[in-house]
């Protein structure tokens, strides 16, 4: 069965070919895309839609989240909003309630959020664990995770819990408890940042995972400069997370590596901290990608639209590369080639906006403009019911 979607405004494709094609249409055959193209030289398909001169682009790839928890940190929100400083510790809170949910608890959090991604336009998305940091709540939040994504991330090593000691719990997340969670997990994460792991504890932890066919991808130089990027180039991890705080040696090892820099400015924006140097990073050539790294703590947002305005006016980014960095960027940072790019033979998902062109969603901040979300070829969300 094939679709023809024409009356498209402005087709985003962020396929390096062919990007941005007005009046545009496309053919969805099953779960792909078969055609991309104008619209007057589109080949007929067994059903018709038209958008109404609407703008379309890839489905978002939401490549950082932490989406397993009970409970919420409003308090500590309103509290930093009164001018408490956001710490690494703070992230305890979750851990105590995460340990105490039910599964069924957890999951249905998690399947909220998941909705909520979705309606916002996210058609493939990471989830990590963290809120566990105990070998049985680590591999639980793993296998539910698993239950809503492919991208499973092991992170036992979020924070070192109160009481523990330091170097027992690093050789349990790179012991027993990565023995617990790499089968549930595709990558193994490590929160490398002043208050959380040094250098040489998350050399450890990363090996450990790729030792057991996990591959790596780091939170580095989130809170200040550090070593963080560097070893996450040394290792080759897939992506280099928030990068907030970068020398010039860190974004030449970006821009020469395969790494990508994988940019949360929802978390600067809700943490009222600087942004990160993300202009710097596209004139050195390195990949750039957006995620929204909703998590309780320090930044509890799913709006990848926001996440894109925030690039935009705040990081200096062009709306075509946030866009970019949305989508296909996210797709590198996962390692993916069959998603982020509206071209034949990828997977068909596919946001439409309920605007003519893409820049509407950083010129017109706040507003919802996802009008249909599009996901392996069906319509899965609509604005219109
Ligand atoms: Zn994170």
């Amino acid at each position: 069965m094939s679709t023809l979607l024409t009356g498209i405004g402005l087709l985003a494709t962020q396929d390096e070919e062919l990007n941005e094609i007005a009046d545009g249409a496309l053919v969805i055959d099953g779960d792909r895309i078969a055609w991309v193209g104008p619209a007057v030289r589109a080949p007929d398909a067994d059903e018709r839609v038209d958008l109404g001169r609407r703008a379309v682009l890839p489905g978002f790839v939401d490549s950082h989240a932490h989406l397993v928890f009970a409970g919420d940190r409003s308090a500590e929100f309103a509290a930093r909003m009164a001018g408490v400083p956001y710490a690494a510790g703070g992230i305890w809170t979750t851990v105590a309630a995460t340990r105490a949910a039910s599964d069924t608890a957890l999951r249905a959090n998690l399947s909220r959020l998941a909705q909520e991604l979705r309606r916002a336009g996210v058609t493939t998305f990471e989830c990590k664990s963290g809120y566990g940091l105990d070998v049985a709540t680590e591999a639980r939040s793993l296998r539910l995770a698993a239950e809503v994504t492919a991208e499973t991330t092991y992170l036992g090593a979020h924070v070192v819990p109160p009481g523990v000691d330091r170097e027992e719990y690093v050789a349990l997340v790179c012991g027993a408890m990565a023995d617990a969670c790499a089968p549930h997990a595709r990558w193994v994460d490590v929160f490398c940042d002043h208050g959380a792991f040094d250098a040489d504890e998350a050399r450890a932890v990363l090996t450990a995972g790729l030792a057991r066919g996990l591959v790596a991808r780091i939170h580095a130089n989130q809170l200040g400069v550090g070593l963080g990027v560097a070893l996450a180039v040394e290792l080759g991890a897939a992506s280099a997370d928030h990068c907030t705080h970068l020398t010039d040696a860190d974004i030449d090892a970006l821009a020469s590596s395969d790494t990508v820099a994988t940019l949360a400015p929802l978390i600067e924006f809700s943490t009222r901290s600087p942004y990160p140097p993300a202009r710097r990073l596209l004139d050195a050539g390195a990949t750039v990608a957006l995620a929204t790294d909703c998590n309780p703590g320090s930044g509890f947002s799913t709006s990848m639209s926001l996440a894109i305005a925030l690039a935009v006016r705040e990081l200096a980014m062009t709306p075509a590369e946030a866009v970019r960095a949305a989508t296909a960027g996210g797709a590198r940072a996962l390692r993916r080639n069959d998603i982020g790019v509206i071209a034949p033979g990828r997977r068909a998902d596919l946001v439409v906006l309920d605007a003519p062109s893409y820049v509407f969603l950083a010129y017109r901040p706040g507003v919802p403009l996802i009008h249909q979300v599009w996901q392996s070829g069906r319509r899965v969300w609509s604005a219109i019911g």
